[in-house]
């Protein structure tokens, strides 16, 4: 028995199933069985009709068998349904001492019967007491025992007054009398509670429709069992052949119901409310009504029923009414939790792009006729390297910092935005152009003022884009503005700021397209290095030579670094770019002839890249120029740059690389920088070779070079003169035109051969 009957994927239905499909087959026979008999009279010995309501328990023990073995459901669902199936067999012995009673086997089979009877409906229901209620706080807790009250008071009520006081009428009062009528409240109230907790409990691993038929068939079985026992019935014998299989098969439909809803994975809720303390107040109000015009007697205790049985509701409503009033609030409050959510920017909580955008819009709307808008774009100068060289913890407390700095400068009727990134943004409204400029002044010394964040110490510079817009222009077109006259900023340098101007577009755009062009040559190989030599003091013996980059336009001709290192800088390109000047330099340089070094020029991003020393080895492998021929030649900016540039600097050092500072004298922060940076050379800036006036500088450089140990190299010599004042102050390296012009490979090549041959001779 009990082969499940192949069902539709997704939805196994309730009739699915060969032992549901017998117990419901059974179930009519049984009831038709009654009928008939009902009608002409008893057709067969009254243990027929037991041995049909067995019928209908045995399949119904399988089914509920089924549940309290599935591996799908709950340990608690199983557990309750392999009680119900010893509930169910208890029954079977209840109905076999029966048969056994009425074939006369002994005067004890009836009360043997009636009493297991009574266990196993106790069995049966027990389980259900343990349910739990689906009360998650206390004020849930307090309505769920207030609902039962209620309904236990209606319940109570109606017991007493249409079964259990009819034990006292006549005035009768003996003692069986009292005790049938305190089982019958017992019992009757036991019921309720647990139909409460079928209807409130909060149980999501129990099927509730199958609650609902579990209940059923305790209400049936409880109530049928009762008034059969109270009014003897007799035409086919006895009511329970018609009770027990209803019991029954209640069960066995919660047994399937639990076994397809497990299957289906139904969602199980628990229930927010219930209906059943309004119609318990309404019975008891009905009863009310019903007592006042026919005076049935027990008035006194219907109204006072009925008075705390109101007080009980008013009281929950009063509690739902709080909880509802809470969960209000809260809602609100989330409301408003998302809305700033969705407007501004978690990390520094100032309006992010979407409010900005927003505010803008309205601003230009709302704007009058004379009435001025300013939009300041802002981007902050190396945010990139500070992010990759300290981390995004550091670089995070940065964006805080400045954004802090940012709102403390403004009025509170303007808007600071982060847009995303690195990128801020300010709207002025009403505020007079040079004001703008005042505020953009304080924020930039703001930011410029050292602070000390995430334990590092740092300066912030950023460029400045800012357009003015009028009533009426579209916010779009204004952001666009402003974009373009920040990366005009950016452009002229760190720390810029510019106005937006008509054709600035232009500008942007011919940057744009030279980007993709210098992009399109360094793959192209349009691309050459040429070498400018470095020679000795005062005998001009070439000791080596500077790589520096050309462009061999096809258009414009052979370009100087000037014409795209910058845009190169801008767009990253500079890190590709630079490593192909590398490779190029080296591969060159090892086919020199003895000691003759190589100088590269090396900027700001690419020594901030991580892997950069990694680079510079595969350069060297690959060429076979052994690394003290190298010479890396990095500005002072580049060495100021922290982080992962000091790592890369000693990384250098440890491959044997010689460094070089380059345009010495020309930064800020000339002295602390030979303390605290690791080179073997300084290279003085043409701009202090000695022509005409004092050479002091150029004196003053050399002997500092000679304090550290460093090497110190002459740039830019363009004339005999210089070269012989350079000689006299002690200098004993130089470069510059008037040894020789920066010249292709082949040239240098040449010029090599030949000096080699003149030292032959
Ligand atoms: P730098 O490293 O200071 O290079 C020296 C510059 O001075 C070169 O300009 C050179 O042609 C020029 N020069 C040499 N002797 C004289 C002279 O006697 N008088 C004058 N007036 N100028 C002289 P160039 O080749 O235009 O390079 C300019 C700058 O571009 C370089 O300055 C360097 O900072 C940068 N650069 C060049 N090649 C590269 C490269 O491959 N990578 C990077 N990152 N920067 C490069
Ligand atoms: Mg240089
Ligand atoms: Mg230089």
């Amino acid at each position: 028995m009990g082969k499940s009957v192949p069902a539709t994927p997704g939805h196994p239905p309730l009739f699915a199933d060969r032992a549901f499909q017998i117990v419901t087959a059974l179930m009519t026979i049984n009831v038709f069985a009654f009928l008939l008999q009902e009608h002409v009279g008893r057709l067969w010995p009254s243990p027929v009709n037991w041995l049909l309501v067995i019928a209908v328990i045995i399949p119904t023990t399988a089914l509920c068998r089924r549940v309290g073995t599935d591996p799908a459901s709950a340990p608690a669902v199983r557990r309750y349904w392999r009680t119900a199936e010893v509930g169910t067999v208890l029954f079977i012995v209840v109905i076999s001492l029966r048969i056994l009673s009425e074939l006369g086997a002994g005067t004890w089979f009836l009360p043997a019967s009636v009493v297991l009877h009574v266990i196993a409906g106790l069995v049966l229901t027990w389980p259900l007491v343990g349910l739990p209620f689906s009360a998650r706080d206390r004020a849930r807790k307090v309505g769920v025992w207030l609902d039962l009250g209620t309904l236990s008071g209606a319940a109570g009520l109606l017991i007493w007054h249409f079964v259990a006081s009819e034990q006292f009428i006549g005035g009768q009062v003996t003692l069986p009398r009292v005790v049938a009528a305190v089982v019958i409240m017992g019992a009757g109230l036991n019921l309720v509670y647990l139909g409460a907790k079928v209807v409130l409990a909060g149980v999501e691993t129990f099927a509730r429709r199958g609650l609902y038929w579990i209940g059923a068939s305790a209400l049936i079985g409880a109530l049928g069992s009762a008034i059969s026992f109270l009014h003897p019935y007799q035409p086919q014998g006895n009511l329970l052949v018609l009770v027990l299989p209803f019991a029954a098969y209640a069960a066995a439909v919660g047994a399937r119901v639990q076994v397809v809803e497990t299957a289906t994975q139904a969602r199980r809720a628990p229930r927010g409310y219930s209906l059943m303390p309004y119609v318990a107040i309404a019975t008891v109000d009905a009863m009310v009504v019903y007592h006042n015009v026919w005076d049935t007697g027990d008035g006194l205790l219907i109204d006072g029923v009925a008075v705390v049985l109101t007080a009980l509701v008013v009281i929950r409503q009063l509690i739902a009414f709080r909880q509802n009033d809470a969960l209000l609030a809260r809602i609100g409050l989330q409301e408003k939790r998302f809305r700033h959510e969705a407007t501004h920017d978690a990390l520094t909580g100032l309006a992010n792009r979407t409010l900005f955008n927003e505010r803008v819009t309205a601003a230009a709307n709302d704007a009058g006729p004379d009435e001025l808008v300013s939009i300041v774009l802002i981007d902050l100068d190396d945010f990139k390297i500070v992010n990759d060289t300290l981390g995004h913890a550091t670089g995070d407390a940065l964006l805080v910092h400045v954004a802090e700095r940012m709102q403390a400068a403004v009025r509170s009727a303007d808007t600071v935005a982060r847009l995303g990134g690195d990128e801020f943004a300010i709207l002025f409204k009403g505020v007079e152009g040079t004001d703008v400029e005042g505020t953009l002044t304080r924020i930039a010394a703001a930011l410029l003022a050292p602070a000390l964040i995430d334990g590092e110490p740092m300066t912030v510079r950023a460029s400045f884009g800012v357009v003015d817009g009028r009533s009426g222009d579209d916010a779009g077109d204004l952001m666009r503005r402003a974009d373009i006259a920040m990366y005009e900023a950016k452009e002229r340098g760190e720390g810029g700021y510019e106005r937006y101007q008509p054709g600035m577009e232009t500008r942007g755009a011919e940057r744009s397209r030279r980007a993709a062009a210098l992009r399109a040559a360094i793959l192209e190989d349009q691309l050459v290095v040429f070498f400018q030599p470095v020679v000795t003091l005062p005998d001009g013996r070439i000791t080596g030579a500077e790589a520096l980059v050309r462009w061999q336009h096809p258009i414009e001709g052979l370009l100087g670094p000037g014409a795209f290192i910058d845009v190169a800088e801008q767009t990253g390109l500079i890190v590709p770019l630079g490593t192909w000047v590398l490779r190029a330099a080296t591969r060159e340089a090892a086919s020199w002839p003895g000691e003759l070094t190589v100088a590269v020029n090396v900027s700001a991003r690419q020594l901030g890249d991580a892997g950069f020393p990694a680079v510079v080895a595969a350069a060297l492998r690959e060429s076979g120029l052994p690394p003290h021929r190298l010479t890396v030649e990095i500005t002072e900016s580049v060495a100021v740059g922290g982080g992962a540039t000091t790592e890369n600097l000693q990384g250098l050092r440890d491959l044997g690389v010689r460094l070089s500072l380059d345009d010495f004298g020309t930064g800020a922060s000339t002295l602390s920088l030979l303390a605290t940076c690791p080179v073997h050379q300084i290279k003085l800036d043409r701009s202090f070779i000695p022509d005409g006036g004092s050479d002091a500088i150029a004196d003053a450089v050399l002997r500092m070079a000679r304090a550290f140990a460093l090497e110190a190299v002459a740039e830019g010599v363009e004339t005999a003169e210089q070269a012989a004042r350079l000689t006299r102050l002690g200098y004993e390296r130089a470069q510059g035109f008037h040894f020789a012009r920066p010249m292709s490979a082949a040239a240098l090549r040449e010029r090599l051969e030949t000096a080699a041959a003149v030292a032959a001779r």
